[in-house]
């Protein structure tokens, strides 16, 4: 039999892949057993593929074994006892990924999140990932955890105890005493101090470290563009971090702290607002990724002063938005690797939505289908997740997204969510109905 399971109800145990360990090589051990043991299979039939490999969409099946995609072929036999799912007329991608969220908040305001009984923060966070698996985002990373309880979470969901997307979590960031978001992150001075906040990162099991390089559009009168985290600092935390196996990100707004990151050894600028040209000729020699987290900034304008949004805050996205884009449209020249991210959890942008995030980016000169790549091959790279997910490919894990709408004529059509499969388990049609935003559940 198949696996079936409705949203928010109890998971079978067996929802395995989020960490990088268990992930890379786990194919072929699990393709092994399958073959002494009765395989859980699952066939997916009569979808136009977009397979995001490169070759041309067409109408294909595919079959699932033990949550990994065994073949994509037209017209494939569903073997004796596999689950059909039937999705004529639909459009099946990989499960979308966010490389940049917060799931641990809901999109208030950070002092009213911040106000919240830490056990209602973590049912809103549980809520929020169940909601982010429905919208077809089956990965995210989550650049900043309150209370590390991104981490939580992740294990939760790994131990099949909860339903959500796949989560790659930093647990709380590292920043300079009163740096940006200073009062959620870490705050510690001096090479020697970030060196001990990364092994306790690592000692709290996060999957990545995130340091704050620059100021950001948080507190009135603080500087996006402004470095924070020295160099010496940051060099110190990425060596430590990576002799931890941790891979790590920056959050940079302004050139010289981007700069500063990659010298450090950075793997991912989150927003590198603001670029120069020595910032993009680094990216490229580094291969680093950037996330420009477009959605954010976008709803923030949106949005405009009013409950939520002082208008300090708005004045100066409003004033950094022009330069914003026009740095990305250089570095998408330049062939800078880009990844998708929300920002989601921050005001204004409850979970769940990387629709926002894609559309922006085509309304800024990309196709549909470079879009598509953000959120789904480059994000896995992003993740060094490229083996394991990404793409609708055999080997890959059965992450995958079926759409009502074909999304290479219009990108909108990510909104428009099917069924969602993870780790080869189908979450059908009917679950997909609208629903509260945490940040609205009075709990
Ligand atoms: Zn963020």
């Amino acid at each position: 039999m198949g696996e079936e399971v409705n949203f928010g109800g109890a998971s079978p145990p067996n929802n395995r892949g989020h960490r990088l360990a268990t992930v890379a090589g786990g194919t072929s051990r699990r393709r092994r057993r399958s073959k002494r043991q009765m395989a859980t299979q699952m066939l997916l039939r009569h979808a136009t593929v977009i397979s995001m490999t490169g070759s041309d969409p067409s109408t294909a099946d595919v079959l699932v074994e033990d949550g990994t995609i065994t073949r994509v072929a037209a017209e494939i036999r569903a073997p004796g006892d596999a689950r059909v799912v039937e999705l004529e007329g639909k459009y099946l991608l990989p499960g979308l990924i966010d490389a940049h969220c917060h799931i641990t908040i809901s999109g208030g305001l950070i002092a009213d999140e911040l106000s919240l009984d830490p056990r209602t923060r973590i049912l809103r966070a549980a809520h929020n990932a169940a909601m982010t698996l429905r919208a077809g985002i089956t990965t995210i990373r989550d650049t900043c955890g309150l209370d590390d309880s991104d981490i939580l979470l992740r294990d939760a969901i790994h131990a099949g105890i909860l339903t959500g997307p796949r989560i790659i979590a930093c647990g709380r960031m590292i920043t300079m005493t009163g740096g940006h978001g200073w009062f959620y992150g870490q705050e510690v001075d001096g090479a020697d101090a970030v060196r001990r906040a990364v092994r306790e990162r690592v000692k709290a099991r996060a999957d990545w470290v995130k340091f704050m390089a620059s100021g950001g559009f948080g507190e009135e009168g603080e500087q996006p563009a402004a470095s924070q985290l020295d160099l010496d600092e940051l060099t110190a935390g990425v060596r430590e971090a990576r002799k931890a196996g941790r891979r790590t990100c920056a959050h940079a707004h302004g050139a010289a702290s981007i700069k500063h990151a990659l010298q450090a050894g950075i793997d991912t600028i989150e927003h590198a607002s603001f670029l120069d040209q020595e910032a993009i000729d680094l990216l490229r020699n580094r291969g680093a990724f950037i996330v420009p987290t477009f959605s954010i900034y976008h709803k923030m304008r949106e949005a405009g002063p009013g409950l939520h949004l002082l208008p300090y805050l708005v004045e100066l996205v409003n004033r950094s938005w022009d330069a914003k884009v026009a740095s990305f449209i250089e570095a998408y020249r330049a062939g800078i690797p880009i990844a998708a991210g929300s920002d989601n959890g921050s005001p204004v942008a409850p979970h769940p939505d990387i629709a926002t995030e894609l559309e922006l980016f085509v309304g800024f000169g990309l196709s549909p289908y470079e879009a598509l790549r953000t959120a789904t091959t480059n994000a896995a790279r992003l993740l060094d997740l490229g083996d394991t997910i990404g793409t609708i490919e055999p080997g890959k894990r059965a992450d995958m997204v079926a759409l009502s709408q074909d999304p290479l004529r219009d990108i909108a059509a990510v909104r428009m969510v099917s069924t969602v499969v993870q780790n080869g388990r189908c979450y059908e049609p009917g679950m997909t109905g609208a629903a509260q935003d945490a940040s609205s559940v009075a709990v």
